[in-house]
């Protein structure tokens, strides 16, 4: 089980309202987009999720329990950032391996459980290299790896893919999207691409000014935007 429930949740930045009003909740092997344009607050809510930010006002709820409650340690969260994320003088066997010393796991466990996640993103045979070794894209593949590893319940992407060509994007957000159906987490996934989002999601949150301005599946945000804001961003790269 993981599921998130975001009640009455503000978030303010000395004179910065980032969020408003934000009620949702996140289902049980959900994959939730979070489709907004810059500074609209995605990842704001991503962080209050991931317990990196308090919220000013409301709760978030992970399977009940108020996210602000649970150590570092036991949050059942993980995060994949933009870029810049993987440690330059550690192989990506001691990138992915690190959280797992961490949590004092068997040298034999850890070593099998690095490899699955490998397998997983399609890395097998990479493990002794170094980042500076490896693409762009393979990069990203490591910063997923090494969150995958510590088999979280809560996938959290903060536009994974951003910095890479469109091409590249594309495949890997597909690669996701397999993994965490094959997985059965649940994840949120930030993006400010309306294709990403329309081609990846179950549901897709519209963010504009820190206020959610629609919530639906794909399907019927493409089809039936509620608002003038949702549909000229919805249409504008299409
Ligand atoms: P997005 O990820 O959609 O681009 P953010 O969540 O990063 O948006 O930012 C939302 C708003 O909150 C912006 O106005 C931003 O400047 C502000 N903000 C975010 N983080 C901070 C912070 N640590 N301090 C001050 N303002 C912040
Ligand atoms: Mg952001």
């Amino acid at each position: 089980m993981a599921q998130v429930r975001l009640s009455g949740i503000a978030k303010a930045f000395g004179k910065v309202t980032a969020l408003d009003a934000m009620d949702l909740v996140i289902e049980d092997g959900e994959l939730v987009c979070l489709l907004g344009p810059s500074g609209s607050g995605k990842s704001t809510l991503l962080r209050l999720i991931g317990g990196f930010e308090t919220p000013s006002e409301g709760t978030i709820a992970i399977d009940g329990v108020d996210v602000t409650r649970l150590p570092p340690e036991r949050r059942p969260t993980a995060m994949v950032f933009q870029s810049h994320a993987l440690w330059s003088h550690m192989t990506v066997h001691g990138n992915i391996a690190f959280g797992l010393k961490l949590r004092r796991l068997p040298r034999a466990e850890i070593r099998e459980r690095v490899e699955r996640v490998l397998d997983l993103v399609g890395l097998s045979g990479y493990g002794a290299r170094l980042p500076s070794q490896l693409s762009g894209g393979q990069q990203q593949r490591v910063a997923l790896a090494r969150s995958l590893v510590i088999e979280p319940k809560i996938l959290l992407l903060d536009e994974p893919f951003a910095s890479l060509d469109q091409h590249l994007r594309e495949r890997l957000r597909d690669e996701v999207r397999d993994i965490q159906q094959r997985l059965g987490i649940t994840a949120v996934f930030v993006t400010h691409g309306q294709d990403e989002a329309l081609a990846i999601s179950d549901r897709i949150v519209v963010l504009a000014d820190g206020r959610m301005q629609q919530v639906g599946r794909p399907g019927e945000i493409y089809a039936e935007p509620k608002t003038a804001f949702v549909a000229g961003f919805i249409g504008a790269m299409n």
